[in-house]
């Protein structure tokens, strides 16, 4: 699949923030145990995912923020669409929304970091060798 100019395109397929092509991920989001599998490196154009070690335990900040608001929409929907059932109710269906939805707010959280404060930017001569912005880890 060719890659795309925006970068928020980019981000919301989970594609390298440094040649919007490499997958983010290894496997399927709904591969229960791999689900967070990363590559050490962009499988296309070979930018290192983690800039620095323990870099993405800034992305619980992002992802605390996500499972906040999906406590709270799926709070506001159940309290106007069920007519605010008993508490047992919206322990069960928040609960079972987070757990649904960790996957995405896990990837989407990493991703997130990693645009954000990666210092990777895209560079779309990069196969050219005139790559400007290339981040690696390798000395
Ligand atoms: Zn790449």
């Amino acid at each position: 699949m060719a890659a795309v100019d925006s970068s928020t395109l980019a981000l919301l397929r989970l594609k390298c923030p440094h040649c919007h092509e490499g997958d983010l991920f290894s496997t399927s989001a709904f591969n229960v145990t791999k689900f967070a599998q990363m590559p050490e490196h962009c499988p296309v154009c070979e930018q290192a995912y983690e800039p620095e070690p323990g870099f993405y335990w800034g992305a619980m900040f992002v992802s605390y923020a996500f499972t906040v608001a999906i406590f709270a929409v799926s709070g506001v929907l159940l309290y106007y669409l069920a007519g605010d059932p008993p508490l047992w109710v919206y322990v069960v269906t928040v609960g079972l929304a987070a757990l649904v939805t960790t996957p995405l707010v896990l990837r989407y959280s990493r991703a997130l970091m990693l645009y954000l404060f990666g210092g990777v930017h895209y560079d779309p001569q990069w196969r050219h060798g005139r790559s400007t912005a290339r981040l690696s880890t390798q000395g």
